[in-house]
């Protein structure tokens, strides 16, 4: 195929994507990751904390896109929002609805049978959603979608960075095949720092250095063990995840737009969590479920992530940070707990909200 052919197939590849009800696309040959010195200065400081999955291998294969899949050539990098219009909550929007693994593996596989399709053969590929050993902010940067922010996001210049990041990779051989996009050159936080400012954690040692160890999204949905109790506080009414960061971001707040997936829409029982009482009845929920109603009230849910115990943990801390009087009962019965670290961070909350945990 010739580079009329090339640019021709990166075009209709492009027009599928977004008639799958992809928001962005690019595409870029695969190498090593712009920000590699950066990530290797990363863990070097220790920010990954307990996510292991970071270490070791993990490391190494993030360390060049052509070692995940090896044969693969070009990735095609697709970007697919949940922001929505609704107020900010408890819980991070991107954990509101729907998982999205399987619902955006299936599209990504929907586009790689249509470029079979097309080239009249098979091409060997594989979707990453989230899931695969790759530098995806990175990724998304060389296939042109935007620039790092300061707060460690990809953000695009007409839709913010409230959005999935998943990409297909392909074994094609050279550009002569398909057509790549120029990466995302330019940087335009300009002299903005509104994130760095906003983070209740003060994680970030610096533009576009994240600790992880002190982020609330890793505190409420990754650490598996006791939130430091200096932090506790600090997540206010947050249960699960924060989008602090990315909420006070000019280029969300100019380019919020309508959720166009439904999927990804708020489940109804997080609809009313938006208001203190809100958030406090859902920690209160939490609280009372058992592993048969955990599993029934988040099936299919993007919440999955954390294990029961470990919403229960973070339910304590926000009625230890927002609760009332009204919230000592289902925090009493906490102590008594199987798991230690729930019995423990109850103990904290009711210590907080009885004035005993005050110096
Ligand atoms: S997600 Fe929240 S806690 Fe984490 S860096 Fe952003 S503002 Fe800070
Ligand atoms: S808030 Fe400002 S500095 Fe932070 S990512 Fe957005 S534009 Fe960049």
């Amino acid at each position: 195929m010739g580079d009329g052919g090339a640019a021709d197939l990166a075009r209709r590849l492009k027009a599928q994507a977004f008639g799958l009800g992809f928001d962005l696309v690019g595409i870029t040959a695969l190498g090593e990751p712009a920000t590699r010195a950066a990530f290797d200065a990363w863990l070097e400081a220790g920010y990954q904390g307990g996510m292991a999955y970071l270490d070791g291998e993990g490391a190494e294969l993030r360390r060049d896109t052509r070692r995940p899949h090896v044969g693969a050539t070009h990735a095609i990098v697709l970007a697919t929002q949940y922001g929505g219009r609704e107020p900010s909550g408890p819980v991070a929007r991107y954990a509101r609805g729907d998982d999205y693994h399987e619902l955006l593996r299936e599209r990504t596989r929907g586009l790689h049978r249509w470029l079979e399709a097309e080239l009249g053969r098979p091409v060997d590929a594989r979707p990453y959603v989230d899931s695969g050993p790759i530098l995806e902010r990175d990724l998304a940067q060389r296939a042109g979608l935007g620039w790092f922010g300061k707060n460690t996001m990809l953000i695009n210049p007409k839709a913010g960075s409230f959005f999935f990041l998943s990409s297909l990779f392909v074994a094609l051989g050279n550009n002569d095949v398909l057509d790549v996009d120029d990466p995302f050159a330019a940087d335009r936080c300009g002299s903005c720092t509104r994130c760095l400012d906003a983070c209740p954690t003060q994680a970030f040692t610096g533009p576009r250095v994240l600790d992880a160890t002190l982020c609330i999204s890793y505190l409420t949905i990754e650490l598996r063990g006791a939130i430091p109790e200096p932090l506790r506080e600090k997540i206010g009414g947050l249960l699960y995840g924060c989008d602090i960061c990315q909420e006070v971001c000019p280029w969300n707040v100019s380019f919020t737009t309508e959720l166009r997936e439904e999927a990804f829409a708020s489940r109804e029982e997080l609809l009313d969590a938006g208001s203190g009482d809100g958030t406090r009845a859902l920690a209160r929920e939490i609280l009372m479920m058992d592993a048969a109603d955990y599993a029934a009230a988040f099936k299919g849910s993007a919440m999955k992530r954390a294990k029961l115990w470990m919403l229960k943990r973070n339910a304590c801390v926000v009625l230890g940070n927002i609760g009332t009087n009204a919230d000592l009962a289902v925090l009493d019965a906490m102590l008594a707990h199987e798991h230690d670290v729930v019995r423990e961070h109850a103990a904290w909350a009711i210590d907080r909200l009885t004035g005993h945990g005050q110096q």
